[in-house]
């Protein structure tokens, strides 16, 4: 999935853009560019931010239209998702299916809970525990493609819900093995042999995404994605600084590899240009 965007970037530079990456930007200048970490300044009358909403309305600082900066602070954006990578020396035998590998080349799979479970794992993530189970969704990439590991070893990634952003009780990196067994556990739920087959697994909470993706809060989807903030009360492309838009998982429709939310960027500048000749 992570190839998505090189995709992407391949047919912007084919098209004639200019692409720089891992540069930070300090300042976001409305319709006037932006101003780089470096103190360098870029010149454009229209900027597109897919930084979450907290990091963009910090970028715009004094620029930032108040009520939609209050609209923005009022999403919450604390993540309750934790994200496993995880080295295998076997593939889990799921005892729906013993002894085959079919369902490993499903796009996905679902470690379930029952409605009773995702409430009581909900309360507790919130209150800054750990609930009895998690939930968990599995991906299995070296099913589809084994040059990404050594031979004979397989590559799971797992993300599973729910957990706190902060413990009441100790921190994530005190808490870290826990959540780690709590996963396998509830993934073993479902099959007979995961524990043998673990090499090691990367646990990363919510604050670990916050500080490896940027990604204010850990929040994956950049903003609670519950009734109360979707459709038409989700952030539009359009913001009300001048020639600044929104095109990340903070907009309509929300999160995910999907691509929506730039192209209804896309649509929102095309029009406003159309207008303004
Ligand atoms: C760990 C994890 C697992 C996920 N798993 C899945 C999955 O299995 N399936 C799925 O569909 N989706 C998944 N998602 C969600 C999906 O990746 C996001 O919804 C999608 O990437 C949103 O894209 P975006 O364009 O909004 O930008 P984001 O991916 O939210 O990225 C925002 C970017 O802005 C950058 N940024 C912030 N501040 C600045 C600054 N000042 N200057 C320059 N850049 C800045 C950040 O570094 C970051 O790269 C996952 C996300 C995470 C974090």
């Amino acid at each position: 999935m992570g190839m998505v965007s090189f995709y992407f970037c391949d047919a912007a530079r084919e098209a004639g853009a200019m692409i720089t990456a891992g540069i930070h930007v300090s300042r976001i200048l409305p319709g006037e560019g932006v101003l780089l970490e470096g103190g360098e300044r870029i010149t454009a009358p229209i900027v597109i931010s897919n930084a979450d909403p907290i990091r963009t309305l910090n970028m715009l600082d004094t620029a930032a239209d108040a009520a939609w900066a209050q609209k923005v602070r009022s999403v919450p954006i604390e993540g309750c998702t934790v994200k496993l990578n995880v080295l295998l020396r076997e593939l889990p035998n799921f005892i729906s299916r013993p002894g085959t590998m079919e369902a490993h080349h499903y796009g996905q799979i679902n470690a379930p809970l029952t409605k009773s479970e995702w409430k009581d794992g909900y309360a507790a993530g919130r209150a800054g525990c750990l609930p009895e189970q998690l939930w968990c969704e599995l991906y299995f990439q070296s099913v589809h493609d084994a040059s990404v590991v050594p031979a004979d070893m397989h590559t799971m990634s797992v993300f599973a819900q729910y957990v706190p952003y902060a413990f009441a009780v100790g921190s994530w990196d005190d808490r870290r093995d826990e959540v780690r067994a709590l996963t396998f556990r509830s993934i073993g739920r479902f099959c007979s042999n995961l524990e043998d087959a673990v090499v090691d697994a990367q646990v990363l909470g919510p604050p670990d995404i916050e500080e490896k993706v940027g990604l204010t809060g850990g929040h994956i989807f950049q903003g609670e994605c519950l009734p109360a903030y979707m459709w038409s009360n989700r952030l539009s492309a359009r913001t009300p600084m001048k020639g600044v838009y929104l095109c990340g998982a903070c907009t309509h429709p929300g999160g995910s590899v999907i691509g929506i939310n730039g192209r209804n960027a896309a649509m929102a500048v095309l029009r406003d240009l159309d207008s303004s000749r």
